[in-house]
């Protein structure tokens, strides 16, 4: 992890405890984090349990060093800089907050309570906001003998932080976005940055790719990856050309894994939600079909659904908002302005 990534402030032993919450929201993404913050405004106890050990879902885990440039109020911002401001945002109201525990089970008592179990307890809430992205996150493991020995010692599927690549020899393996993005954010402060790809097909935004294609990035369409070497540390790859089979020894220290993610809702798809595709399907009050379950960003589905941050966002609005009105009936699912509060 980035020694700069928030981690919880308010965060306990983990394992639920027996107080009930009035909403419990699954996942510290950037729409847990504003759904913590808004049933805070809205004067409710609030808790976030997320199965990573930090808060910023895939923004502190996947890119916490790209820019994004499409969030209100910032022209751009880096990733975990917005995970730090959303943080202090959301923390504002002291949530307690549950790090390195996973919601294995959700289950509507039919006293107004909902359970959750964890792989550390379990948790009782009124309400519950699932704002759990893509479920579970795993990188797409490259099948090549000996990478998994050398995880960690030259070899990554995640970037976390970057310091430690500055005068590197990068090799970066992938044609997405998450490839692309490393190529351009890192080739200035590396000692040089190659780029391979299976294909001359590439998934990045096509303003990356031009950007790499410019740049003195070593970008080889049609190569893959055929072995990997050194003992203790990465020390060399071999690749080769897929159409002629012409293999090249690579001297590097470096090796980014970039070929995507596996993504799986896990126990998730156990619960008795509806589920279109993957994600599960609300209303457009954010209203799962069990009572007193919300879900919002990612993880929700309806028609025009959208994956973004922003959207994701709006939705946890909503959806702290209707959670307020399920607990209290008398309350308006409208929370006036904030601009109004004193
Ligand atoms: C490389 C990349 C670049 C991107 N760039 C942009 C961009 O420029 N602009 C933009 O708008 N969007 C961008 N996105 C998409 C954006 O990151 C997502 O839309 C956003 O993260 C969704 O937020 P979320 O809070 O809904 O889910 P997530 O960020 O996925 O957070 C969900 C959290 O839930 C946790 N969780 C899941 N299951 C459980 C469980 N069972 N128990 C406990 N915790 C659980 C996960 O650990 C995770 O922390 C990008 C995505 C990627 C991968």
């Amino acid at each position: 992890m980035a020694d700069d990534v928030v981690t919880a402030e308010t965060g306990h032993a983990g394992g639920g405890g027996g107080d009930v919450f009035d909403v419990t929201i699954i996942g510290g993404g950037p729409t847990g984090l504003f759904a913590a913050f808004y049933a805070g405004m809205r004067q409710m106890k609030t808790k976030i349990i997320d199965s990573l050990p930090q808060l910023g879902g895939q923004l502190a885990a996947l890119y916490p060093e790209k820019y994004i440039y499409d969030v209100g109020g910032f022209p751009r911002i880096l990733a975990k800089d917005l995970v730090a401001t959303m943080s202090e945002q959301a923390l504002q109201y002291e949530p307690t907050v549950c790090l390195d525990e996973k919601v294995t089970g959700l289950t509507p008592d039919g006293d107004g309570i909902v359970t959750l179990t964890t792989d550390k307890g379990v948790h009782r809430s009124r309400t519950v906001v699932i704002a759990a992205g893509v479920g579970a996150f795993l990188p797409r493991k490259m099948d090549v003998p000996r990478v998994d020995e050398l995880v960690g010692k030259g070899i990554q599927y995640f970037v976390t932080e970057t310091a430690h690549l500055a005068g590197k020899r990068i090799v970066i393996v992938g044609g997405g976005d998450s490839a692309f993005d490393w190529a351009l954010g890192l080739h200035e402060k590396a000692a040089s940055c190659m780029l391979i790809h299976r294909s001359d097909k590439f998934r990045a935004h096509e303003d990356t790719i031009l950007k790499v294609l410019q740049s003195p990035v070593d970008v080889r369409r049609f190569h893959e990856l055929k072995a990997v070497h050194g003992e203790d540390r990465l020390e060399g790859v071999t690749i080769f050309d897929n159409r002629t089979g012409e293999e090249f020894y690579v001297e590097c220290d470096s090796l980014l894994l970039n070929i995507g993610f596996l993504t799986n809702l896990g126990p998730i798809k156990e619960w008795g939600l509806e589920i279109d595709k993957n994600a599960v399907r609300v209303n457009s009050t954010m209203q799962t079909n069990l009572p007193g379950v919300y879900a919002a960003g990612d993880i929700c589905t309806y028609v025009g659904k959208l994956k973004l941050i922003a959207t994701g966002v709006g939705e946890a609005g909503t959806a702290a908002n209707f959670a307020k009105t399920f607990i209290d009936p008398a309350a308006k699912a409208f929370p006036g302005h904030s601009s109004d509060m004193k």
